[in-house]
This record gives C-alpha cells, structure tokens and sequence, in this order.
C-alpha cells in the first residue's frame, strides 16, 4: 500500500510539535511526512520582543529544524510557501510543488495593521526573528547618531510602542533594562530617552487581573516608561505618530522608533485559499480539520476555536499552538489507521507576562504571581516548551537558567 505523505507547513511551535508527535508515533514504512518552512531554523516566537529589545541575542532565539527531526522519516524542505490548492491538494512553494494526503497549515501570525495609514511602511513589527533583529538595530543607529550629531534631535531617542497587549508590555519589559544600558553603551544622558506607550483601551492589557495590571504599569512606570491610554494611533509617519486624544482632539508624537504591537492576524496565505476565515484565522472543526476539508488540518495561530464557557476565542498562543501540534498529530494518526479522530481539548495552565527578565506577572495553576516567583514560571514554561521539542539536549543548549534572577 501507498505511504501516505503528510505535508506541514510552517515550523513553529504548532508545526513542529505535529512533527515531532508524528515521528516518535509512526514508523518510515507508514508514513512519508513533509515538513515546509521558509528558514532552516525554527524561532522562538515567545522570545521575540528579547531579540528586538536587544536584551538576547537573535541567535540564542533561533535553532536548526535539523537537529529535532528525525531524517529517516522526515523530509525537511526550506522553501517559502507560495500558495496553497485545498482543491487539487498541490501546495506551491519557492522550490515547486508539493502534493499531500494529509496537509497542515501552521503558518503562524503576521502584525495586523488594522488599515491604519503609514504603519505598514513606517512602524517596525516583531512578527519573526529577522523583523526582531531590525527594531534592535534601528534602535542602536538612533542612538549612535544622536551621539554624533552636532545639531541634536532628541525625537530620535523617543521610542514608541503602539498596543498595551501581552506583547507590548513584555517588549517595555525589556526595554526598562535595555534603555539604561545603551544610553551608557552611547553616552546618551537618560533623562533626553523617552519610552511611551499608546493603548486604544481604557487599561493596559484589556481583560487580564487588575491588581496585576497595577503591579505592571508600576514597575514600568518606575523605569521611566510613560502610558497614554484611550489613545488610539491613527496614522503613522516618518516623523512618529498621530494619537487621538478626544472626539476632535489629537496629537502628533515625534519619534526616531515606531514598534507596532496592537495585535495579530494569521497568515495571508489562509486568505487565498478560500477556506472561509476572519483575519486570515479559520474557525476549525473540534478535531481541527478545516470546515469541509477532511484531509486539512489547521494548527496555532491561523486556527480559531471558540471557548464555549465564555463565547470568546481562545487567544493565540503558543501553549495552544503546542497543545494543538499534538492533537493533531494524533488524529492523523488515527486517520491513518482508519480510526475515528478526537477532539482538541486546551489545557490551560495559565498566562504569564515578563516584566524584563528579572520580572513579571501571572496567573498559574490559578494562582497569582508577581516578581522573581512570576519571572521564574515564565522562565520553567519557556524551558519546558524546549524540552517538548527537542528534549533535554535542546533544553541544556537553549534554556534559560537564571531562574531567579
Ligand atoms: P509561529 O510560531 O508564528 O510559526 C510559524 C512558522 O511558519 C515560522 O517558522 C515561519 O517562519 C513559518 N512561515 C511563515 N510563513 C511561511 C511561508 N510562507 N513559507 C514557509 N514558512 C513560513 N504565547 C504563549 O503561549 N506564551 C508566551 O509567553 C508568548 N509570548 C509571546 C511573545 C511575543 C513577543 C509574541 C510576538 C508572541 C508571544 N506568544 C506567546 C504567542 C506565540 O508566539 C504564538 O501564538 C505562536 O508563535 C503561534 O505558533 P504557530 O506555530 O502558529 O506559529
Ligand atoms: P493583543 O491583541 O493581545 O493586544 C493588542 C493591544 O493593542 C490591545 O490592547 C489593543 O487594545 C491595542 N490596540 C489595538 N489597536 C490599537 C491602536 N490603533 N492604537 C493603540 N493600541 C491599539 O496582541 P498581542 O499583545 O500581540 O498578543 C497576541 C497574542 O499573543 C495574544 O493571544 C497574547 O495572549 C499572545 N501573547 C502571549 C504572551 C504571553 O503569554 N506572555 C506574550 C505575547 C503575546
């Protein structure tokens, strides 16, 4: 009988766990798996705003696919996926095309702009490892230039972060240890750095615990971070941007750096496929399969799945994306040996937010956390994270292990 190939496309976290699930399950004979990603190396999405704040190295984010999968039943292709056939099952990509039995789209999230004029071209965006190093190193040039020039342009050390989200916070996080150490690294007195974040909500991360949110916004605050909230940005330039402030009221803020954290969609590839979705994220079916589509599951950020106890998605996170690598992998699993599928369950254990890396706010295993205890969860979970991966080695090369720092 026919192998049956099982196509991946993207590794990140719910790519690679649907990979790694199916090779430790299934043996070369029954099984042809194909992973798809546009780099040979896999990143740590949840490490990002660490590599843009300059606080990790973009090399300590990243590591080679090769060394946690396993040749013999995994055939790696490093190609950028071009576009995707659900019809006629052929997946096309910078290399050629590839056709499946089974396909799974893990392509992940790109920044959502929301049509706002002037971000797409002007606001930097942390959306992979190479946008990362970029908001890192315009950082450093804006510095570096205003230490050289005669005629001095304080904007330039003006640094706006749209989006008072997880992401925003956990980059301001690292921006309070960052900024202290390039004003030294550039001879840039302190108090000519401005750091200032603009909410459209009414609070800083809408939704999470308000005790917490007070306990954030007051450590950042005493690092020197400014919060303008109920302000949405309006329009990006050159120069900074535009915040509105009232019914007719608004201001335009210089700025040398614009980070654009205000939120997520999945990837537009989903759009062209004509499988029905909201911001490129497809309402999948409870085992994970695309509406319609028997042989296609969807996986991580361009899935969207409802939390039935409040009506609300779930968010797009890497412990779903994760949980749903390995759901996935089972029920193709099960499909292969004509079995029937099983729902995807998330077991949420919690959500914790970095502070820097010395700090940090949750809720685990419902409890409350603040400080070192907080920051040294959200160190175990990234840890773990590792080792689901690529097991203890992986763990050891890429950990981080200043747990209570
Ligand atoms: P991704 O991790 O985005 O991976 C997608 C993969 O597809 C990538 O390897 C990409 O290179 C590849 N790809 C994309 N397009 C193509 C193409 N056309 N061709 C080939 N390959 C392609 N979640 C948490 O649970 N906890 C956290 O602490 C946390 N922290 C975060 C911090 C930051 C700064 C950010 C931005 C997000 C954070 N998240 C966190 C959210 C989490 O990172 C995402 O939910 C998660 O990355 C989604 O996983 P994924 O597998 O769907 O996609
Ligand atoms: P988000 O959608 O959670 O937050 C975006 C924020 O930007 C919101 O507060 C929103 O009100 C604000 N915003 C929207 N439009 C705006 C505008 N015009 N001007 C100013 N502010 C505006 O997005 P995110 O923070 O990127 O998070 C994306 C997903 O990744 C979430 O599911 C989050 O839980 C997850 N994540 C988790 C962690 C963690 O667990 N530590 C860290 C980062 C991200």
């Amino acid at each position: 009988m026919k192998r049956p190939t099982v196509l991946v496309l993207g590794a990140g976290y719910g790519g690679l766990a649907t990979v790694v699930n199916l090779q430790k399950t299934l043996g070369a004979d029954d099984v042809n798996i194909v992973l798809i990603n546009q780099n040979e190396y896999h990143y740590e999405s949840t490490w990002l705003h660490e590599a843009a704040a300059g606080t990790m190295s973009p090399e300590q984010v990243r590591y080679d696919i090769k060394s946690v999968i396993d040749p013999v039943k995994v055939d790696f292709v490093k190609a950028t996926v071009e576009g995707i056939d659900v019809d006629t099952k052929v997946v096309t990509s910078s290399v050629g095309t590839h056709t499946y039995d089974y396909l799974v789209i893990a392509l992940g999230f790109e920044g959502e702009t929301f049509g706002i004029p002037g971000l797409d071209k002007y606001a930097l965006s942390m959306a992979n490892v190479k946008a990362a190093r970029q908001i890192r190193e315009h950082m450093e040039y804006q510095f570096a230039t205003w230490s050289l020039e005669e005629e001095k342009d304080d904007s330039r050390l003006t640094i706006i972060v749209g989006g008072a989200g997880f992401t925003g916070i956990e980059f301001l996080g690292e921006l309070g240890n960052r900024v202290p150490e390039l004003c030294e690294e550039y001879d840039v007195p302190f108090e000519k750095v401005r750091v200032l974040c603009v909410e459209a909500a009414p609070m800083v991360l809408p939704g999470f615990d308000e005790g917490l949110v007070k306990y954030a916004v007051g450590q950042l605050e005493a690092k020197g971070i400014e919060f303008s909230i109920g302000t949405p940005v309006v329009e990006a330039t050159e120069e900074g941007v535009k915040i509105k402030k009232g019914e007719d009221e608004f201001e335009f803020i210089k700025a040398g750096t614009v980070v654009w954290a205000a939120g997520i969609r999945g990837n537009h590839l989903i759009e062209e496929t004509g499988i029905e979705s909201n911001r490129a994220r497809v309402k999948v079916d409870k085992d994970l399969r695309a509406p319609g589509y028997s042989d296609v599951f969807i996986v991580g950020d361009c899935a969207l799945m409802i939390n039935e106890e409040i009506n609300r998605p779930y968010p797009p996170t890497a412990q779903i994306a994760m949980q749903q690598g390995d759901t996935c992998a089972s029920n193709i699993v099960a499909l292969i040996r004509d079995e029937p599928t099983s729902e995807f369950v998330p077991d949420l254990k919690g959500s914790i937010c970095s502070l820097g890396d010395d700090d940090a706010i949750g809720v685990a295993f419902d409890k409350k956390l603040t400080g070192t205890k907080a920051s040294f969860m959200k160190k175990m979970v990234d840890n773990r994270a590792l080792f689901m991966i690529g097991g203890i080695g992986l763990t050891l090369k890429k950990g981080k292990f200043n747990l209570l720092k």
